[in-house]
């Protein structure tokens, strides 16, 4: 059984003059449907506003909730705010706290939406609203869910709003490892950051990815990862600089999930970037995603009960 958060209102009509793929979370949501019982669905309420101004800016948090976010902020973002991007951006980051605390219990669950890890205090960016990496993050820290939060970030651009929202917060560390000459431009500091020249393909990726996270992971010693599963580093995709294939992306989730598992990590998936002009194509990198981390993390359960008897 893999759980799965999501919410009708993530699945917005696109607004007037947005050039953001927006059917990408229909289209996820019916291929989840498709594997029927293997998948269970978790509906995630309207964030409260004091998670989220624990990270961003109360202004902006209200322009935002009051779908008034100025022309500025919202060429930076991407897209106009209408009162239905903002009901959407007012639920997503619970359904990464959501999925963060289904994973707390069932080792992995996924977020349909998320992983906006451009969106800063006062502003969104590239294409996020509000940092729900960020705000998972805080809000499981302060209620005591766990003592120490790693955000791995594999998108292939790098997460500098969750690096910049999240620095010196105590229990808290990021990882991202992306292309170098994407954007943003300018990059944040997180706790790790691997930046990567244009065009590398599978096997020097998941040898990087491994060589630089395997410590991190064994030093910072956390209970809880929120994984940013951009599938963007795929060679094809619009915005990407790198050269994955769909199975070197299969073989990055297998490996995010065996190194969370041998160390006992929970684990929340987030949906992160994937462009171009085949949505659907897209959909499905991102489902095969979910479903490659699910399937991982219930091997290692049969694995696991197996040894018991
Ligand atoms: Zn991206």
């Amino acid at each position: 059984m893999i759980h799965v958060v999501h919410h009708p209102d993530y699945v917005t009509p696109a607004p007037a003059r947005s050039t953001y793929r927006w059917n990408k979370n229909g289209l996820i949501r019916d291929l989840l449907r498709a594997h029927g019982s293997a998948v269970a669905w978790h509906e995630p309420r309207a964030t409260p506003r004091e998670w989220l101004e624990a990270v961003h800016e109360p202004d902006y948090v209200a322009e935002v909730l009051e779908a008034r976010v100025p022309p500025l902020k919202e060429r930076r973002i991407g897209f106009p705010v209408s009162a239905a991007v903002a009901r959407r951006a007012a639920i997503v980051p619970d359904g990464t706290w959501v999925a963060a605390v289904l994973a707390l219990r069932h080792g992995f669950a996924a977020n349909t939406a998320g992983g906006s890890h451009h969106a800063l205090a006062d502003t969104g960016a590239g294409y996020c609203v509000f940092n729900d990496l960020a705000v998972a993050a805080v809000r499981l820290i302060e209620e005591g869910s766990v003592e120490r939060v790693l955000v791995v970030d594999c998108d292939v651009h790098q997460g500098d709003g969750t690096a910049a929202l999240l620095a010196g917060r105590p229990g808290i560390a990021t990882y991202s490892i992306h292309a170098d000459k994407n954007f943003p431009v300018r990059k944040a500091q997180s706790t790790l950051d691997v930046p990567l020249p244009d065009g590398v393909d599978d096997d020097r990726y998941l040898a990087t990815l491994e060589e630089t996270l395997v410590p991190l992971l064994d030093s910072f010693g956390a209970d809880l990862i929120l994984y940013q599963a951009g599938v963007d580093p795929f060679a094809g995709d619009r915005l990407g600089r790198l050269s994955l294939t769909l199975d070197g992306l299969v073989r990055r989730e297998r490996l995010i999930a065996r190194l969370a598992i041998e160390r006992g990590i929970p684990l929340a998936s987030t949906v992160g970037g994937g462009y171009g002009d085949d949505a659907l194509a897209i959909a499905e990198r991102h489902v095969t995603a979910i479903m490659t981390l699910g399937a991982a993390f219930e091997d290692a359960k049969g694995t696991a009960t197996a040894s018991k008897v």
